[in-house]
């Protein structure tokens, strides 16, 4: 058996991999993670960090859960794969499960990614109208800030111009709003007042598009790599109505909200709304492995029963809903119900917010937000003019956080390309010593 090195392996990363993200000058820069369990990572030299950030905001219910790897293993070792053209259990047990958290009936179709969770929701929105004779309506709305994933329709409903302006031109009908961010309020506006303009902004480019042209419109709760813009608690209301009124599809993107993230099993739970499309990834396996699915309310599915040439949706995904995935995903909720994870979800980021407000008197800390345990602290140059602090400031900030063995994540991406909110969205299994170490 060959013994390879630690040095050997550190070579071949910055000479064979293309890190996500990573500016050239960082690619040979990448930390190599070996080990994890609870809240913590290992480096291939054994330094260890907290990982607040649960990966990329998905290891929901912590490292190390050997139960999640035993579940895909016996998956693997009965029936490893089948197509969803088909049917198996761990599919059907995984619906069912999925509509307990969701709380209404919905049907599912899997797919592996966020992105593609996205993707799916826009071909349904388009096509559920196409098959209702409605066959102008194919734009979808969504919000500037916004991220919804990384192909080529998701980054089209993305509202970060500097994640899309290299690869255009993407896909036609993408159409984007203002997202209201309660911290950066117009003087002339109140909080309420800012959230209902930014609500009618929906209803006037619905009338200026032309209501016949539009399917859907999309959204994240809260906006999360965008900044953790928490809405005003009102505004997912107003949008689900003007969507109503006007015969346009509401998709909520709960891919990182979802499981818990903020404290209810999903982040739509918080705003009385009921939406026509729920879509998820991350949390649903606490990313042990590749899941994602579309919820959809069972009269998308009813549009397609006349039998002839629309009789189904055209779509098909090779890996969606493999049957390991499911079984992951079945056995991270049933931890999560066991270990109530959702509700320690506020019991832990209510901690740690009160552990992190006299961060406030800091000069360079203009606001914290925080819902459940996603937690969001915008630094500025100066509090009276919420100029962005700068990226130095910023990269700095992050470098200390890891001598001192924390990883935390960093977003916004308003126009100015500033990245100056502090994100921070650790496994919701984090214990009070984690909290305490985070603060
Ligand atoms: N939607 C949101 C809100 C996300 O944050 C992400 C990824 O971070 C995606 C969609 C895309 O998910 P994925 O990276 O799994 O394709």
């Amino acid at each position: 058996k060959t013994i390879v090195s630690n040095e050997e392996m550190v070579e071949k990363d910055r000479r064979l991999l293309w890190h996500h993200m990573t500016p050239y000058q960082e690619n040979s820069g990448a930390m190599i993670v070996d080990k994890a369990k609870g809240a913590w990572i290992e480096d291939l030299d054994g330094n260890r960090f907290l990982d607040a950030m649960a990966g990329l905001w998905c290891v929901n219910a912590g490292y190390g859960r050997t139960e999640l790897a035993e579940a895909a293993y016996e998956q693997l070792k009965k029936m490893p794969f089948y197509p969803l053209t088909q049917s198996h259990l761990p599919a059907i047990r995984l619906a069912d499960q999925l509509n307990k958290w969701l709380g209404e009936e919905y049907r599912f179709s899997f797919s592996n990614s966020g992105s593609e969770a996205n993707e799916t929701a826009f071909k349904i929105a388009r096509q559920y109208h196409y098959q209702n004779g409605d066959q102008g309506r194919y734009k979808v709305i969504s919000r500037y800030r916004a991220y919804h994933g990384t192909t080529l329709g998701a980054l089209s409903a993305t509202g970060q111009p500097q994640r899309k302006y290299r690869y255009e031109p993407l896909v036609p009908g993408f159409t984007h709003v203002t997202a209201p961010d309660s911290y950066r309020v117009p003087e002339e506006h109140t909080e309420e007042s800012w959230s209902k303009h930014c609500a009618n902004e929906i209803e006037q480019t619905i009338r200026w598009e032309r209501p016949e042209t539009v399917a859907a419109v999309i959204m994240e709760p809260i906006i999360t790599g965008g900044g953790v813009l928490m809405p005003h608690p009102s505004y997912l209301k107003e949008v689900e109505i003007i969507c109503k009124k006007y015969g346009v599809l509401l998709i909520i993107d709960e891919v990182i909200c979802g499981f818990g993230r903020t404290g209810k099993p999903f982040t739509f739970q918080h705003y009385d709304i009921s939406p026509d499309i729920v879509t998820m990834a991350k949390g649903i396996t606490s990313a042990y492995l590749p899941l994602s699915a579309t919820a959809m309310k069972p009269y998308l599915f009813e549009v397609f029963k006349e039998t002839g040439e629309n009789d189904h949706f055209r779509h098909v995904n090779t890996f969606g809903g493999h049957p390991a995935a499911c079984e992951v995903a079945i056995k991270n909720l049933e931890i999560m119900e066991k270990e109530s994870l959702v509700e320690q979800s506020n019991v832990q980021g209510t901690k740690l917010r009160t552990q992190l407000e006299p961060l406030l008197r800091h000069p360079l800390v203009g606001d914290i937000r925080q819902k459940g345990l996603l937690l969001g602290i915008e630094l500025v140059e100066d509090k009276k003019t919420k100029v962005p602090a700068a990226p130095e400031v910023i990269a700095d900030l992050m470098k200390r956080c890891k001598q001192k063995g924390l990883i935390v994540g960093k977003n916004s991406d308003t126009v100015s390309g500033y990245q100056n909110v502090i994100a921070l969205s650790p496994p919701l299994s984090i214990t009070d010593e984690d909290v305490n170490f985070i603060a």
